[in-house]
């Protein structure tokens, strides 16, 4: 075949495959905007998974009727004139294609009016073809209808997924919407049914009970405002929303919700640096929830990176980052709550409250939680002084003095496991394997940063026989294993003489010890650590900890306990696990029928 130009048509259906990939792309552009219009109220419909009608109705201003017909013409755009400004979007259009390439691919109808205007004008739409253009009666504001999406791609028609999937992924594009826009009213409308709505009250954390509903949306607390720096302006980066308390975890990344000046983005680096500020609390393979809006001066950021407007270009990407980085960790480490016990409904007591499994919470439990966050929150503002003189990249071994434990008095042990202990709040049950991995970790920790690692010489050294795998280990992480306090010296092939152990290891057999601690590593379990002496240091702990089944004095117990108390996060283990549970007074109150 020869080289030849591409019809207008065939070239303009191409372009629209670029930004209409799914209804749920449809349903994106056509709130961006409505927002753009500043709407108060959008309601979106969707039959069918959104391939027989998507219909997006706003109270925004309106399109002048001398302007309708050009606002599908492809590049069109009011938000934007010169080059220059698009260094500088505030906007969530600006490509001029939403429109043109909609309409390419189904039948549209556009009705609008500007308040202004005492009439509406109605456009439709054919594959792009003008089909009409006439007056029509309508409110102030625009509704879009888009009907039979993709009937004239057969081959993007083929490929959309079942309709319940598709009216996911449309769920999606309202709830994110929504979680950004918390001052909008959201309506939306799925096969005749109400799926979600919203009621613009401005409120983030209103928004997130809709989404996440109270149960979840109770388990997480607002991020701390970010003070200025002494004497400057304020922050060019600022961090703002909601983070999971770190019980509340899930297996995927899909409640990682970032928005960039209010744009919803897709960055992996964003979820990664989140991820990254929960170091030691989450459990292996796990994703915290969060809901994070960055907010900078527009010409830091490019969003004219990719035609769906999902993906952006930070100027100063590391800064970015290691903000988010921050602000999230100091606003995890002061509220890693201790898990509540939820002890069942038994019939045949007397219960005047709520049985305490019920997943409704009643208004006053959840603004006894908002009280407690606020509280936290405090707390988060004082920790975030306490690391800023830190330097970025220690994150992982922060120490702000925000995150407590109350006093605790030591009652007793339960199964050579669980040290039970009265708070003035109730009743903890502590994990004591757990707690003394806690204790280890920041003790070590310390050490390190002070060079001051405390280290035992053997009496006689101890010749180890390693496999390859376990040599090649204990090559690797040398450095690490002398910080921690090992004195280990070649001694021909896989063969290694041991001279000192770390203190804490002292109790252990130091050659069973070791071994066991490069097994570990070899097995590569611990969890979420970029940093391999991280792991190591976690393995170490792990190794010499208490273990569960081993019986403990009362003053064995009670050292513990007090150094727990005095531990940066006492309430996680290393590896992310729970140290404690707690049985509050006003639950046991309620068990017993008391109230
Ligand atoms: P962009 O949003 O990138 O400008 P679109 O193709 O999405 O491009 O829209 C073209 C133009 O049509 C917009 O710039 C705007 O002026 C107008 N427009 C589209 N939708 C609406 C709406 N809901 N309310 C008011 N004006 C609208
Ligand atoms: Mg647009």
């Amino acid at each position: 075949m020869p080289i030849h130009v591409l019809p207008p048509d065939v070239a303009a259906k191409i372009a629209a495959g670029e930004v209409v990939e799914r209804p749920a792309s449809v349903v994106k552009e056509l709130v961006e905007n409505a927002i753009d219009a500043g709407a108060r109220a959008i309601r979106v419909e969707a039959r069918d998974g959104g391939r027989r009608l998507i219909r997006v109705s706003d109270d925004g201003a309106g399109i002048p009727a001398d302007e309708i017909p050009l606002a599908f013409a492809r590049h069109a755009t009011s938000k934007l004139t010169s080059v220059e400004d698009l260094e500088r979007i505030t906007t969530l259009g600006f490509r001029g294609e939403a429109l043109a390439s909609i309409a390419a691919v189904s039948r549209l109808t556009l009705v609008s009016r500007p308040a202004s205007q005492s009439a509406g004008v109605e456009i439709r739409l054919d594959g792009g073809q003008q089909v009409s253009l006439g007056a029509k009666g309508s409110p102030a504001g625009t509704t879009v209808t888009v009907e039979n999406l993709f009937h004239n791609i057969p081959a993007r028609r083929k490929f959309l997924k079942a309709p319940a999937t598709e009216a996911g992924h449309i769920h999606r594009v309202v709830v994110n919407y929504a979680l950004a826009y918390p001052e909008l009213r959201f309506h939306l409308t799925l096969d005749r049914r109400v799926a979600f709505q919203t009621g613009g009250s401005s409120n983030l954390y209103d928004v997130l009970v809709e989404v996440m509903g109270l149960e979840t949306a109770r388990q997480m607390v607002e991020l701390g405002s970010q003070p200025p720096a002494p004497g400057s302006q304020p922050p060019a980066i600022r961090v703002s929303g909601y983070v999971g308390v770190p019980s509340l975890h899930r297996g995927q990344r899909d409640r990682l919700i970032f928005f960039v000046n209010r744009r919803w983005v897709q960055d992996r680096s964003l979820a990664a640096a989140v991820t990254q500020a929960y170091h030691t609390f989450l459990p292996v393979g796990r994703h915290p929830v969060a809901v994070i809006n960055v907010t900078l001066d527009p010409a830091d950021v490019d969003v004219n990176v990719h035609p769906t407007k999902s993906e952006v270009k930070f100027r100063d990407q590391r800064r970015v980052f290691s903000m988010v980085q921050k602000v999230v960790r100091s606003t995890v480490v002061a509220a890693a709550s201790v898990p509540q016990i939820r002890v069942g409904f038994r019939p045949g007591l007397a219960h005047d409250a709520a049985p305490a499994d019920s997943t409704e919470f009643s208004r006053e439990e959840a603004e006894r939680w908002r009280r407690l966050v606020a509280a936290g929150r405090r707390a988060t503002q004082l920790g975030f002084e306490a690391q800023r003189t830190l330097p970025d990249d220690e994150t992982g071994s922060l120490r702000p003095a925000a995150e407590e434990i109350p006093l605790l008095r030591v009652v007793g042990q339960v199964a050579q496991t669980y040290i039970v202990a009265e708070g003035p709040d109730g009743l903890y049950l502590v994990d004591q394997h757990a707690a003394h991995e806690r204790v280890l970790y920041e003790q070590i920790q310390a050490e390190r940063a002070s060079a001051q690692v405390s280290s035992q010489q053997l009496l006689e050294p101890v010749t180890l026989e390693l496999t390859p795998a376990q040599a090649a280990i204990l090559d690797a992480e040398a450095d690490t294993l002398a910080q921690v306090g090992f004195a280990i010296e070649p001694f021909g092939g896989t063969t290694y003489r041991l001279r000192a152990v770390p203190q804490i290891l002292l109790k252990a057999d130091p050659a069973t010890a070791l071994a066991d601690i490069l097994a570990e590593l070899a097995e590569g379990a611990i969890p979420l650590s970029r940093q391999s002496d991280e792991r190591l240091i976690v393995t170490v702990c792990k190794r010499a900890a208490i273990k569960a089944g081993q019986t403990l004095s009362m003053q064995e117990m009670q050292e513990l306990i007090h150094h727990l108390e005095r531990c940066s996060a006492p309430r996680t283990c290393p590896h992310g696990r729970p140290t404690m549970i707690h049985l509050s007074a006003a639950q046991l109150a309620r068990e017993f029928g008391r109230t």
